[in-house]
């Protein structure tokens, strides 16, 4: 099928992800920020020409936000069903985005969803829900080796197979840039090797490194015509770091080698 989004693959992704599918198997998507998990499983629903419902999960997301609540209406109370509830009844794939961050509810409530029996339990209505063949449970987690993010506990870990996300290698980092923004080549490479050097000064502390989604962003800037040297400041020294030491030795850096 003709696909309307862009995504480069890195390393068979796509198989994995058409067999996960296929099989039914929850897939848990692993790495840092902008690095194209989203990204690959918009590309991968549109592929499977499946439904897609995503939610962005925060320290409040609840099973409650992801089953469904009663509402009232008027002089009625009427039930709501939440996107993991509409998912599993529609046979959609249900992307949950940083899942480590929700709270632990929301793990209990998938459980029976990860195993052989593919089935809710909405406690608030009493019932149990069998899930659509069709429906399918992927889940974002950044590992953060640094600060910051919550873990995962290996009991939850293991009730899905996972792929492991990074940012690419130069030459399809910059085929990425080049797509995403029209930027010609050579400053493409410009940018991908600033984006290297950078995620290679450990001794800079960063909390996290530099995306491909800032990366993507300077190129954005620059093919708009933005000077490039403000480009580079702004879509990438200043999200890094708020410390005056960090961003001026970040700065030096891009004014040279863009
Ligand atoms: P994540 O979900 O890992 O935080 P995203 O999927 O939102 O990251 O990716 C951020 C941006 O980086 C995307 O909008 C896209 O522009 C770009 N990007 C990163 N990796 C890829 C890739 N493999 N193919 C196409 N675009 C990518």
């Amino acid at each position: 099928m003709e696909n309307s989004i862009f995504y480069q693959e890195i390393n068979n992704e796509k198989e994995v992800f058409e067999h996960s599918f296929k099989n039914k198997i929850p897939l848990l998507l692993k790495g840092p920020t902008g690095s194209g998990k989203s990204r690959f499983v918009e590309y991968m629903a549109e592929q499977l020409q499946q439904k897609l419902i995503t939610v962005c999960c925060h320290e409040e997301t609840s099973a409650t936000d992801l089953i469904g609540r009663y509402i009232i209406k008027g002089a009625e109370t009427v039930w709501i069903d939440g996107p993991l509830s509409k998912a599993v009844k529609e046979g959609a794939i249900l992307y949950l985005d940083e899942v480590a961050e929700a709270r632990p509810d929301v793990i209990v409530a998938i459980h029976s969803l990860t195993d052989h029996r593919r089935e809710l339990f909405i406690d608030k209505l009493g019932e149990t829900i069998k899930a659509d063949p069709n429906f399918m449970l992927v889940a974002s987690y950044n590992p953060g080796y640094q600060k910051g993010y919550k873990e995962l506990k290996p009991s939850t870990r293991q009730r899905f197979i996972a792929l492991s996300f990074d940012y690419p290698k130069a030459d399809i980092e910059m085929m990425i840039l080049e797509n995403e923004s029209g930027i010609d080549h050579s400053n493409a490479k410009k940018i991908v090797n600033i984006g290297n050097k950078i995620r290679n000064l450990t001794e800079l502390g960063l909390a996290e490194t530099v995306s491909t989604r800032l990366l993507v962003d300077a190129s954005i800037l620059i093919k708009s015509g933005l000077a490039k040297r403000q480009s580079m400041h702004v879509a990438v020294v200043e999200p890094l770091s708020d410390d005056e030491h960090t961003t001026t030795s970040l700065r030096d850096l891009c004014d040279l080698m863009i």
